[in-house]
């Protein structure tokens, strides 16, 4: 699933590709895409992409008017620039056709990705925007704002909290899992249980390790691409997330798999310390 890094990777891609192309038709071939209550798209022909914005793990495009289009890829969503129009395939739900002959195209194997045509007032309705927490790459992202976000749910388990949109925005499955081993956190940790060091370590690891996925242009596992239809790289660099049975970059021991929140999670048993009894 596209998370952060890989969402920006798509802004990028289509930044370099779309300015100055008039769009001259938009076809939806599956209507679930659109969300309810949206605009019709097709109201965009004649304009251009002209913004190419994104919070969290929502892409939003502005094209000089009032119109403002959010996108969330969620499981398998792609966003496909062909420089000519290719036959439709089985998963592509929306086209853009532009003046040179060249095509955006949306595909999504699940199709649980979301179109919203709305205006700048009309985001506030757009399903999950509103409540974003603080991008961890925001200037003002710190140690301090993490604990003030996760201070009053000190049972809830540190991997659920960083997967929540309202405390930090943009991180998933990956780059939690990733998040706690550079910080030396397991994933069962109760907030209450954190120190103020490791509460400063995870902040850290939070910034870092997405400023690194985004340079190496996210992580492709299955179906994730950019607009160009390239896969990501910092798969090579993962340290524990698939790897279960492998030895520890650090320490050698095996890496370990169980389920929080309901999510798969990797860690390693040694260098993340499991949560005490009366944690
Ligand atoms: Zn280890």
């Amino acid at each position: 699933m596209p998370e952060l890094p890989e969402v920006e990777t798509v802004r990028r891609s289509l930044l370099q590709l779309l300015p100055q192309k008039k769009i001259t038709a938009v076809e939806v071939f599956k209507p679930q895409i659109i969300a309810a209550g949206g605009a019709d798209l097709a109201q965009l022909v004649g304009r251009e992409f002209v913004d190419f914005g994104r919070r969290g793990k929502y892409l939003l495009f502005g094209f000089g008017g009032d119109e403002r289009l959010v996108v969330h890829l969620r499981m398998t969503g792609k966003l496909l620039y062909h420089a000519e129009a290719l036959p439709r395939e089985k998963h592509d739900h929306v086209r853009f056709a532009f003046a040179d002959g060249s095509e955006l195209v949306y595909n999504d194997i699940r199709a649980f990705g979301r179109f919203w045509l709305t205006d700048e007032q009309g985001l506030t309705e757009v399903s999950g925007l509103n409540s974003l927490g603080m991008e961890p790459l925001d200037e003002e992202f710190s140690a301090e704002y993490w604990r003030s976000r996760v201070a009053k749910r000190p049972r809830a388990m540190v991997k659920a909290a960083l997967l929540d949109q309202h405390i930090v925005a943009g991180l998933g499955n990956i780059y939690a899992d990733e998040v706690l081993f550079a910080a030396g956190v397991h994933p069962e940790r109760p907030i209450g249980s954190l120190t103020a060091e490791e509460d400063s370590k995870l902040a850290a690891a939070m910034q870092q390790i997405l400023a690194n996925a985004i340079a190496n242009r996210g992580t492709t596992f299955r179906d994730y691409v950019d607009g160009n239809n390239e896969k990501g790289g910092y798969q090579n660099f993962l340290q524990v997330f698939q790897k279960k049975g492998q030895p520890c970059p650090n320490c050698g021991c095996t890496i370990e798999r169980i389920k929080v929140a309901g999510r798969s999670s990797f860690f390693c048993p040694v260098c993340q310390h499991p949560p005490k009894s009366h944690e």
